[in-house]
């Protein structure tokens, strides 16, 4: 159906959806700002071959508000925007990756933007030749990202078992990881060397023969992921991934991982819930890299790997306790705390009026 923009715009809250096209460079892209009132809009930059403008338009909306989610949820101060560049074959990444860094140069700072699925270190390193507001992955930057964001998921799945079993034991579990691109790879390398038992998929075969080979994490065809039976299922590849037809086959007794938007709709997470699977929300769990990033922008502090281990694991804490004590699905509870704090965000930006 074809996405009436204003009127969701409207609905989600959204205060601006920007369409780029660049004839020269062969851009097109969106970007969609969420919320600012707490500070500027933090988002990566996604490329992909969307099917259709509308799908790349309800990725990128999608994905903007996660981010202003998990600045509520993590207490940054800023707020949620996200870039989607429609990919195609033959595209001249560099010129566009110039042409989008004058564009993020010439928004003044109101969104400052870095990696997601597509754009990785060469592509930020174009960016920051035409932009500051861009995450730098040189030493002049804030430090590894991946590694954070990899670091809160792992945090965040033992906040997971706290909640379930009381205890860790990271020796006993076994964990299948989807997806061993940047982050999938250091969640399975951290599990690794805490005893864990790691089962992971990949699409890219190289991918996969490498992580059997130097972690030691036994491969599941990418046809079985959801089957193997596990106490935690950790989608580290792309979102949506959770509808009608995968939930039926899970086996685990958790989901936690780093992937954006991994329910394919609300009620998946309630499918989740009635199955009795302990669901661990994405904008929760996966904001290591948004807490590195936006800190460091803010104040040029370069936050510590355990700092981003404790902030995830006692949001993560905070909401499974709620969610386990009241009985309900936690990524209703999430959105829930989330909207609660951008309300009084935005009550206090108004001076105390509704
Ligand atoms: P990436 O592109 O480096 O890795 C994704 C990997 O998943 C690729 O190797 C790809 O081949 C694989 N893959 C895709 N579909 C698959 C499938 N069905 N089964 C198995 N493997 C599959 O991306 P990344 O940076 O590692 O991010 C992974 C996810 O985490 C994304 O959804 C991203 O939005 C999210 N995320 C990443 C960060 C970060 O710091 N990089 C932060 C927050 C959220």
């Amino acid at each position: 159906m074809t996405i009436q923009i204003l009127d969701a715009m409207a609905r989600g809250g959204f205060e601006a959806l920007h369409a780029l096209h660049d004839p020269r460079s062969g851009t097109r892209a969106f970007l969609a700002i969420h919320d600012t009132t707490a500070g500027p809009a933090f988002g990566g930059i996604r490329r992909f071959s969307y099917r259709e403008e509308d799908d790349a338009v309800r990725d990128c909306m999608r994905l903007a508000r996660s981010m202003t989610y998990k600045c509520a949820l993590l207490g940054v101060p800023g707020g949620g925007g996200k870039m989607v560049l429609l990919d195609r074959n033959g595209m001249d990444r560099e010129a566009v990756y110039r042409f989008i860094g004058n564009e993020v140069e010439r928004l003044g700072g109101r969104w400052y933007t870095g990696p997601d699925v597509g754009t990785g270190e060469q592509e930020l390193g174009w960016l920051a030749e035409h932009t500051r507001y861009v995450t730098r992955p040189d030493a002049e930057g804030p430090g590894e990202l991946g590694e954070a964001t990899a670091r809160g998921v792992v945090a965040g799945m033992g906040a997971a078992l706290r909640a379930l079993d009381g205890e860790e034991d990271w020796e006993q579990r076994t964990i299948v990881v989807q997806g061993l691109g940047d982050v999938g790879r250091r969640v399975c390398r951290e599990l690794r060397s805490r005893g864990a038992k790691v089962m992971a998929s990949e699409l890219d075969p190289g991918r996969a023969e490498d992580a059997e080979r130097t972690l030691g994490v036994e491969i599941v065809d990418t046809s079985a992921e959801f089957d193997p039976e596990c106490d935690i299922f950790a989608p580290c590849a792309m979102g949506g991934i959770l509808h009608d037809l995968t939930l039926p086959r899970l086996r685990c007794r958790i989901v936690a991982g780093s992937a954006n938007n991994v329910l394919a709709s609300p009620h998946h997470g309630d499918g989740l819930h009635e199955r009795g699977i302990l669901y661990v929300p994405d904008f929760a769990i996966n904001a290591g890299a948004l807490v590195r990033g936006a800190t460091f922008h803010r104040t040029g502090e370069r936050v510590p790997m355990e700092t981003i281990e404790d902030r995830i694991g006692s949001a993560v804490h905070g909401i499974l306790e709620s969610a386990v004590s009241e009985d309900r699905p936690p990524a209703r509870v999430a959105l829930e705390v989330a909207e609660a704090r951008l309300d009084e965000i935005r009550t206090s930006a108004n001076g105390g009026v509704h």
